[in-house]
C-alpha cells in the first residue's frame, strides 16, 4: 500500500456576527483539513488546528510545499517513521505553531487510512479504550462587546444547563475586576455546586494579575484555570502552581513531545491540554499523554476544531487512561464548543449530539469513525 495523492482542503466563512476572546476578534471560522489516498482505494482525512486569529492557509501551504513530497509514495502504516521523518525536515523552521499543526493533520489521516485499512476504530489501534462514551463541557462565554457584559454571560451560562450541560468553561481575560463580576454573576444565577466550572484566560495576564485572578477565584472550586499566563512563560506558570490550590492547565498553545518535555520538567501543569490538531497528531499525543502520566500530570485534550478533528481528539480519549487510578478517579471530559460555526457539523454524514444521559458516545466506526461530506468542502472551500 502506498500514498498516491494528498489534497488540502481551505475553509472559511464568515461569521454574521463575530466574537471576541481576550486575544482579539474572531471574525470567521475556518479550517485547513487534508484528504490522504492509497493505490488501493483508501482514503484518509485530518484537519490541522485553526486556532481562531490563524490564517487557514499557514498549515495548508507547509502540507503543500513541504510535507507532501516527503509522503506520496510511502507506506501509510509507517506512521510513527513518517512523524520523524516530517518532524525533523521541518526542524529549523517549524517545531511550534502552524507548521506542527500541517504534521498533526497528516498524521491524523494516515492513522485514518490505518484503521479503514484494518477495519477499527484509532482508538483500537492505539491500545483500547478506556470508555465509550465522554462528558462535554461547554467552552462558550465569547464577548460580543468587550467589557462589562456580565449579566448576557450569566444568562448563557443558564442556557448551556437547560442544553444539558453539567460542566462548563468561562472565557476571563477582560481584566481582573471584569472577570471577577462575570463569576459572580454566573455563579449566582446558576446557583449550583454540583455544575462544575473551569476558567480560561487565554495567557491575558502578567503573573502578577494572574495571581490577584487565581487568588480571587480560590473559593469557586474550579477543576481548573486555563493559560494564565503566556505559554512561553513556564516558570510564572510553575509559580502560580506554587501559590494557589486550583490546578493549573495549559498546552493548546504548545507542540510536540518536546514542548510538552518543558513543561512537564517544569512541573508547570496540573493539567495538560494537547490539541490533537496541533501537538503533533495521534503519534505525538500519545508520547505527551505517557509523558504527562509519568510526571503526574493529568491529560485533558483542548478541541477547538471542525467534526473532523472533533471525531480525532474523540478517538483519542477514548485511550486516555484516568490520571489518577482509583475507584472514583476523575474521567477527562470534552471540551465542546458552543459558538457559532456554520459547518462544523454539517460536515459529516453523522454529526453526534449529546446522548439523554449528557454524555457523547465515542464514534466505533473504522478509522475516525466518521464520513466526510464532499459537497459541504466544496461549498465552504477557498483555495
Ligand atoms: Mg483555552
Amino acid at each position: 500500500m502506498k500514498i498516491s495523492a494528498i489534497d488540502v482542503f481551505v475553509m472559511a466563512t464568515p461569521l454574521d456576527e463575530p466574537f471576541a476572546f481576550s486575544q482579539g476578534w474572531v471574525t470567521q471560522r475556518s479550517a485547513t483539513l487534508v484528504r490522504i489516498q492509497t493505490d488501493n482505494g483508501l482514503t484518509g482525512w485530518g484537519e490541522a488546528f485553526t486556532q481562531g486569529l490563524e490564517p487557514p492557509q499557514i498549515a495548508a501551504a507547509t502540507i503543500e510545499h513541504a510535507l507532501k513530497p516527503l509522503l506520496i509514495g510511502e507506506n501509510p502504516l509507517d506512521h510513527a517513521v513518517l512523524w520523524e521523518r516530517m518532524y525533523t525536515r521541518t526542524r529549523d523552521y517549524g517545531r511550534k505553531g502552524s507548521v506542527i499543526s500541517a504534521i498533526s493533520a497528516l498524521d491524523i489521516a494516515l492513522w485514518d487510512v490505518a484503521g479503514h485499512f484494518l477495519q477499527q476504530p484509532v482508538s483500537q489501534l492505539l491500545g483500547g479504550r478506556y470508555r465509550e462514551s465522554v462528558q462535554p463541557y461547554a467552552t462558550g462565554f465569547y464577548r460580543q462587546q468587550g467589557k462589562n457584559e456580565a449579566s448576557r454571560l450569566a444568562e448563557e451560562a443558564l442556557q448551556h444547563r437547560d442544553a444539558g450541560f453539567k460542566a462548563m468553561k468561562i472565557k476571563l481575560g477582560f481584566g481582573v475586576n471584569d472577570d471577577i463580576e462575570v463569576m459572580q454573576k454566573i455563579t449566582s444565577a446558576l446557583n449550583d455546586p454540583a455544575i462544575e466550572l473551569m476558567v480560561d484566560s487565554n495567557h491575558a495576564y502578567s503573573r502578577a494579575d494572574a495571581l490577584k485572578l487565581g487568588k480571587a477565584l480560590e473559593d469557586y472550586n474550579l477543576r481548573w484555570y486555563e493559560e494564565p499566563v503566556a505559554p512561553e512563560d513556564i516558570a510564572g506558570y510553575a509559580e502560580l502552581r506554587q501559590n494557589l490550590t486550583t490546578p493549573i492547565a495549559g498546552g493548546e498553545n504548545e507542540h510536540t513531545p518536546y514542548g510538552f518535555n518543558d513543561l512537564f520538567r517544569a512541573s508547570a501543569l496540573d493539567v495538560a491540554q494537547p490539541d490533537i490538531g496541533s501537538c503533533g497528531g495521534f503519534t505525538a499525543a500519545r508520547s505527551i499523554a505517557t509523558m504527562a502520566h509519568a510526571n503526574g500530570v493529568a491529560v485533558n485534550p483542548h478541541v477547538w476544531g471542525s467534526a473532523v478533528a472533533q471525531a480525532a481528539s474523540l478517538q483519542w480519549i477514548a485511550t486516555i487512561p484516568p490520571a489518577n487510578h482509583s475507584l472514583y478517579a476523575l474521567e477527562p471530559v470534552l471540551e465542546y464548543d458552543r459558538s457559532s460555526h456554520p459547518f462544523r457539523q454539517q460536515l459529516v454524514s453523522a454529526p453526534w449530539y449529546m446522548n439523554n444521559d449528557g454524555n457523547i458516545a465515542i464514534p466505533k466506526g473504522p478509522g475516525l469513525g466518521i464520513e466526510v461530506r464532499l459537497e459541504t468542502v466544496e461549498q465552504y472551500k477557498i483555495n
